[in-house]
């Protein structure tokens, strides 16, 4: 480039030739802190993990002002002697690499560098008194780097760490510190991490005087572990997740999967360790990604937390400055586990939809009449908890498709139409199946079927569309997918482009039961279609596939295209609301999605069906507090 540089340069314009100089010690301290230390947040990371290494379990950590004023973080680890005291803030001093090898590392921290870089931007006091002393305990202090000697100070056990006027000594750094707010923000993610990370330790995080959050200790029996999570991230996980648990070749992957209807707009709720640490990995947020595709829209996350446990000398954990990233000796498999265990963790969910939507109906309703006692307790309006058909193709008419997806051994069953099935000759009353027993169709698309304890609303398109879905993957994995022959084969007519990439993506096609080939210029004639859309409105759907074909086509692997050619042809195949179902169709399809992995949601990640329970009626009537 010839043109003149318009940003700022270092300044290195100098009289005499360039003098070589060793940086005094305080300056490398503060050029190495800025490595380790970004913002509060980072140094409280350093010093509860210090305290995790230290064997604590509890652990307190106090900030004023968002970190610049103060951060304390107190344990009742093993504390540390007079002698380790002095070394503990020189750098490169640890207590953790046992044999000078990086490649068998247990404990969290191993650099030694994070107490000296702190107390090289700020002013850093250390009260600690090592277990099974007889002695009392002891301070040293540390202002931008000075060091004092160290005193006997009266301390109970543990260690407690204050950090005041974080980097007063750096002032450029300083002026980046974001607002209160954001700084709390990182602040609280990150103990939130370091909580999850660590279930055996409870974690008090306070800001001032307020305390935002108070993690008990879990004896990891999963409901207490399940309930932290919830406590940490979000309440209504307890409700709405599954749990993983799963082991391949040395590779542990256990934690919790949110159910696909519990999702999110960003990634944010997906929290990932590697043996014991938080990550974030673009190979596992990649795994997660690929174990939810089939189940979440686009631009939908889920909410998964996952722990990734693999032989220490699998992992290189000593490639970035913050360990917030790692890097596996063979990734591949890793990525392959993780997704099979979140896969076969979902699978285990079956036909489970979120519950939160159950709460937001109940929420939304309001006890006709007088105003009676304050039966509802006031709930925050959700007002779109089931975003509507924002992503289902538009445009497609009512026209009238059979109803194809229904198995035939559920037909049969219509001796006893609405009282019982029969399987293995032992007779289950309709009610105490998990969907019920259908009662009405209602507005030509809502099943509403009653449960032991409450009632079921199903949104009879979308659950269709899914088990059309499930089945022609199902088939497509088998090798065996059903197809019929036009008996006057359907030519589509549509831009030269949509139909090369068409004929391009000929033997997919034909795999999914659709076979065509070009006509002519600007058209393919369509001979063979899969048998469970024989009769959906071909002409739509080709043209949608074409579409579908030139969004994916540098994108998918040929499997996921596979896939997703499948859901639009199921949304093409399916029963459109505005059908009407005998009661037999209804139980039948009830009875269908029970045995269906995935057929809580739909291919755009709402869900199929809802669930009102009895308690929940009765709280509106006012029946129940
Ligand atoms: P590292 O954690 O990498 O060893 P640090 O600078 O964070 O380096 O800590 C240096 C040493 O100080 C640790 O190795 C440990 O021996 C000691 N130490 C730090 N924090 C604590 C604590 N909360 N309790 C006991 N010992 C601690
Ligand atoms: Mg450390």
């Amino acid at each position: 480039m010839s043109e003149a540089v318009s940003w700022a340069e270092p300044d290195n314009r100098h009289d005499g030739p360039n003098r070589v100089r060793q940086l005094p010690a305080t300056l490398i301290d503060q050029i190495a802190a800025g490595e380790v230390i970004e913002r509060p947040a980072s140094v409280i990371k350093e010093l509860a993990e210090n305290a995790v290494d230290a064997g604590a379990s509890t652990i307190e950590i106090l900030v004023e002002d968002g970190g610049r004023r103060l951060i304390r973080v107190s344990d009742d680890g093993c504390g540390m002697t007079p002698d380790d005291l002095v070394r503990a803030v020189d750098r490169h001093a640890t207590s953790k690499l046992h044999d000078d090898s990086l490649d068998d590392i247990r404990t969290l921290g191993f650099r030694g560098e994070a107490l000296a870089a702190i107390g090289a931007v700020s002013r850093l006091s250390i009260t600690t008194r090592a277990a099974n002393s007889d002695q009392t305990g002891f301070a040293i202090a540390l202002t931008a780097g000075k060091k004092s000697a160290v005193e006997p100070a009266a301390f109970n056990r543990g260690t407690r760490i204050d950090v005041r006027d974080l980097f007063f000594a750096t002032p450029a750094r300083l002026k980046f510190l974001k607002s209160e707010r954001a700084e709390m923000h990182a602040i609280a993610d990150t103990v939130k991490r370091l909580a999850l990370a660590n279930p055996a330790v409870r974690v008090i995080l306070k800001s001032g005087d307020r305390t935002r959050f108070d993690a008990l200790a879990s004896d990891l029996t999963d409901h207490d572990a399940l309930h932290r999570a919830a406590t940490l991230i979000d309440r209504d996980l307890e409700d709405n997740a599954v749990r993983v648990a799963f082991e391949r070749d040395g590779t542990t992957i256990e934690g919790f999967a949110g159910l696909p209807t519990h999702h999110r707009p960003t990634a944010t709720s997906i929290y990932l360790f590697v043996n014991g640490r938080p990550v974030r990995d673009r190979l596992l947020m990649s795994a997660v990604r690929a174990a939810y595709a089939d189940f979440l829209p686009r631009d939908r996350w889920p909410v998964v937390v996952l722990f990734v446990r693999v032989p220490p000398a699998e992992v290189d954990v000593n490639v970035h400055p913050a360990k917030a990233e790692v890097r596996f000796r063979d990734p591949q498999p890793v990525r392959a586990v993780a997704i099979t265990a979140l896969r076969e963790a979902l699978a285990g969910a079956g036909h489970r939809a979120s519950t939160a939507g159950g709460a937001a109906a109940v929420a939304s309703f309001r006890p006709g009449g007088v105003d009676t006692r304050a039966a509802i307790p006031p709930r925050p309006q959700q007002s779109n908890a089931w975003p509507r058909d924002r992503d289902a193709p538009g445009g497609f008419a009512e026209a009238p498709v059979a109803f194809a997806g229904i198995a035939p051994s559920a037909r049969a069953e219509s001796a006893a139409p609405d009282t019982v099935t029969v399987r293995d000759g032992i007779e289950t009353p309709l009610e105490e199946h998990p969907l019920g027993a259908a009662r009405a169709q209602l507005h030509e698309n809502y099943i509403v079927a009653q449960t032991d304890d409450g009632l079921v609303i199903v949104d009879q398109h979308a659950a269709h569309e899914r088990l059309v879905y499930e089945r022609l993957k199902a088939a497509l994995a088998s090798g065996s997918v059903a197809r019929q022959l036009l008996l006057i084969p359907e030519i589509v007519e549509m831009d030269e482009g949509a139909c090369a990439r068409l004929v391009d993506a000929a033997g997919a096609l034909g795999q999914l039961g659709l076979g065509l080939e070009a006509f002519g210029q600007g058209a393919v004639m369509v001979r063979e279609v899969p048998a469970l859309l024989s009769n959906a409105d071909i002409a739509t759907l080709i043209r949608d596939l074409a579409d579908h074909l030139d969004v994916d086509q540098s994108v998918e692997a040929l499997s996921g295209r596979l896939d997703h050619i499948a859901a639009t042809m199921a949304c093409y195949g399916s029963v459109r609301s505005g059908r009407r179902l005998t009661t037999e169709e209804m139980n039948a399809l009830l009875r269908d999605m029970e045995q269906t992995p995935g057929a809580g949601q739909c291919n755009h990640g709402r869900p199929t069906y809802i669930e009102l329970k009895l308690a929940d009626i009765e709280r509106l009537f006012g029946r129940r507090g």
